[in-house]
């Protein structure tokens, strides 16, 4: 019995190949995506968390951060801009800060935690005395 062409196969038949076809590459497009990002998470150096980019803040310039180049945040030390303290900030902290508060993607930590408090304190007691002063020229 010879082979039945294309021709001869019905439309359903055809349709269902299709449809068959489809599921099978968008399977195998999962799997591929899966594996790699499983790779890629098996091969984060020690102490690092990966970057989820689709969480970040929408960028306003075309600089590409460190850590969204290298897909994953690191530990980051520096000295404290008021007291000259060295401190940590962490992968989870940097997380946090750039995919949960939508933090500006190039800015980074630069005051030690009692001296950012401070530095907010200033901030909010400053705001105050300028609303206080805007209130009291609106009176007289
Ligand atoms: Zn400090």
């Amino acid at each position: 019995m010879p082979e039945r062409t294309n021709a001869m196969k019905s439309n359903r038949q055809r349709r269902k190949e299709i449809t068959e076809k489809r599921r099978d590459s968008r399977d195998r497009h999962d799997a591929e995506r899966n594996r790699r990002s499983a790779e890629r998470r098996a091969m984060l150096p020690e102490g690092a968390v990966a970057v989820n980019e689709v969480l970040l803040a929408r960028a306003n310039s075309y600089t590409v951060p460190d850590f969204v180049a290298r897909g994953y945040y690191l530990d980051r030390p520096f000295t404290c801009r008021e007291c000259g303290r060295e401190e940590v900030w962490t992968a989870t902290q940097q997380k946090w800060w750039y995919e949960v508060a939508k933090g500006d993607r190039l800015a980074v930590a630069v005051r030690c935690r009692p001296c950012r408090r401070r530095e907010q304190a200033r901030a909010a007691a400053a705001r105050k005395v300028h609303q206080e002063g805007i209130a009291a020229r609106t009176r007289s």
